[in-house]
């Protein structure tokens, strides 16, 4: 009587489903914690849900994940208690693409060389549709909290799935039950020894009890609790422990580089675990992108959208758990909340001493995270007035003095000359062009170095930040360079100079020639060895800010 729907995966998907398959990916293992890490997030979803509609978790059921084993049939059934999908949740879930960062992660493995695909997938986790790397086909049978209907979806993973009704007696009471059929060379993932493994080493921490099972009729066994990490005492938990974790809260699977937990007590109270990743995430540069932290209330998930961290610390990943909120709040409380306004400042502080102990005592650690993340850090310079000086301080550039090795403002500073009142940058798009720019030469000439700026936000941030320790940043392209004031070998310490006939008629030509375009033609001493340079004005856009303008139209 049910009759059933055959519908067309959206072009994206099918895309996805067929590199998914092809690409030979040899760590197949990764079907299982993304299943299970799904498992868990619909678990997470109910109990907050179940906060304002305590109807739909009433048979008072605490959240569960049971995972049941079947060698002869070559299965493989994960089963959660949690919210469950109707018809068009399945649809809008299983059959598009909504996850954020996903096509750029798409464009990426496509450019990529085949070797390094198989990298990409795992370092990017590939949520559901990884199941069809190890099953031929997969079932997915669910019904919604609260909800009166039950639904199976159904596919071979080969540009199509079905959906029809079922009786609700054949759905669990409530929640999804996820059935794969393994293919033949994907059987080990139908014993219970590889399965049990795979579960301990992946997803050790996911915050909701993981049972399984692997005979008709055994009583299943527990292999994991559910306890939240992070209210462990730090001496309890290893470093693999943090790891898994970190894994299961990004979705990103490298080797974080470093973590914060710390639990305050004082005005308020709440336990903060978050992670620098050892990698980028892949929407890391879109300008949408606020922070991926997660808000726990008394250990239940409530949302990852309240902004608990500036937006140039959203490459950090974890989670911040706090009693001091009620359950049932509204987003737009937490929007407003001055509870989260003064945890976002904590923890903001301890993430960024946490970077200057590690600038100070782990250089190699520290450059890594300059690497991967400097051009997002420095967002902050001209985002957080308050916090300016320390993000300064953590700043590292290339300059006309660092081969190879990236400089600190104190490093600048110890180095300057005699007389040099200002710490001198340039901005460009690419350290070689930079590296020949005529407007280095005087400055080279007397041996004053000068920082070169080649990240897209490296436009913007200088002329926000007036000065470090007292001396303010001046664009090498910007006035007069007043080299004048300082000593030292090269160039020409004439203040005043008077300009011999021959530049006189030159400087006239040029005037009355270029008219309108320019703003005036003079004598200067930046200059060596080429003969004229344009500089901007001195209270003016920089160079390089000129041209973005111009770019952008104005
Ligand atoms: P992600 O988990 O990153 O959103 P997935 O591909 O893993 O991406 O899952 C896609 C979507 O399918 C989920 O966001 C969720 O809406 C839905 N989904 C998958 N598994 C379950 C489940 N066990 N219970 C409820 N919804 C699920
Ligand atoms: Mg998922």
């Amino acid at each position: 009587e049910w009759q059933s729907e055959q519908h067309v995966f959206e072009a994206d998907v099918s895309r996805l489903l067929h590199m998914m398959v092809h690409s030979v990916y040899s760590d197949k293992d990764v079907f299982l914690r993304e299943l299970i890490s799904n498992a868990a997030d619909a678990c997470e979803k109910l109990r907050y849900e179940s906060i304002s509609k305590p109807q739909l978790a009433s048979d008072g059921t605490p959240p569960a994940i049971l995972v049941t084993l079947n060698e002869e049939a070559q299965t493989l059934v994960i089963e959660d208690n949690g919210i469950g999908m109707n018809r068009e949740e399945m649809i809008d879930a299983l059959g598009t693409i909504a996850r954020s960062g996903t096509k750029a992660f798409m464009e990426r493995l496509e450019a990529a060389k085949a070797g390094e695909k198989a990298e990409l997938i795992g370092q990017f986790g590939v949520g559901f549709y990884s199941s069809f790397m190890v099953a031929d086909r997969v079932d997915v049978i669910s019904r919604r909290a609260g909800e009166g209907e039950a639904w199976k979806w159904s596919s071979d993973g080969k540009g199509s799935y079905d959906i029809v009704g079922i009786d609700v007696g054949q759905a669990p009471a409530r929640g999804t039950r996820v059935v794969l059929h393994l293919m033949d060379d994907a059987k080990k993932y139908a014993s219970k020894w590889t399965v049990e493994k795979i579960i301990r080493e992946q997803s050790g921490h996911v915050p909701v009890p993981i049972r399984l099972v692997d005979k008709e009729g055994a009583e299943p066994s527990q292999v994991s609790d559910g306890a939240a990490l992070w209210i462990k005492q730090k001496s309890e938990i290893s470093k693999q422990d943090y790891d898994d974790f970190y894994h299961r809260v990004s979705g990103q699977y490298d080797e974080p580089l470093a973590n914060v937990h710390f639990r305050a007590e004082g005005r308020h109270e709440y336990t903060t675990l978050a992670f620098i990743p050892g990698s980028q995430p892949f929407d890391l540069i879109d300008p949408d992108r606020q922070g991926r932290m997660k808000l726990y209330v008394k250990r239940v998930f409530i949302t990852d959208e309240a902004d608990l961290l500036p937006r140039y610390l959203r490459f950090v990943r974890g989670i911040v758990d706090t009693p001091d909120l009620p359950l049932n709040i509204s987003r737009e409380m937490i929007q407003e909340s001055p509870v989260l306004a003064a945890i976002k400042k904590g923890v903001t502080s301890r993430i960024l001493s946490a970077l200057e102990k590690m600038a100070e005592g782990e250089a190699e650690t520290f450059s890594k995270v300059w690497d991967l993340f400097g051009p997002i850090l420095k967002e902050g310079i001209y985002d957080d007035f308050e916090r300016r000086a320390q993000l300064l301080k953590l700043a590292r550039f290339r300059s006309t003095v660092s081969d190879g090795a990236t400089r600190s403002l104190a490093d600048y500073l110890s180095g300057m000359r005699e007389g040099q009142s200002a710490i001198y940058y340039i901005s460009g798009s690419s350290l070689d062009q930079l590296r020949s720019s005529p407007q280095l030469e005087g400055f080279r000439a007397k041996g004053i170095e000068v920082l070169l700026l080649t990240d897209g936000v490296d436009s913007f941030w200088p002329t926000h930040a007036p000065d470090f320790e007292g001396k303010p940043f001046k664009s090498v392209t910007q006035g007069l360079a007043d080299l004048n004031a300082v000593t030292g070998e090269g160039g020409t310490d004439e203040g005043d100079r008077q300009a011999s006939p021959e530049v006189k008629a030159f400087i006239d030509f040029a005037r009355s020639t270029l008219g309108e375009e320019i703003g005036d033609v003079r004598v200067s001493d930046r200059l060596t060895e080429s003969a004229v340079c344009l500089v901007a004005s001195e209270h003016g856009p920089d160079r390089q800010l000129e041209k973005l303008l111009q770019g952008a139209g104005r």
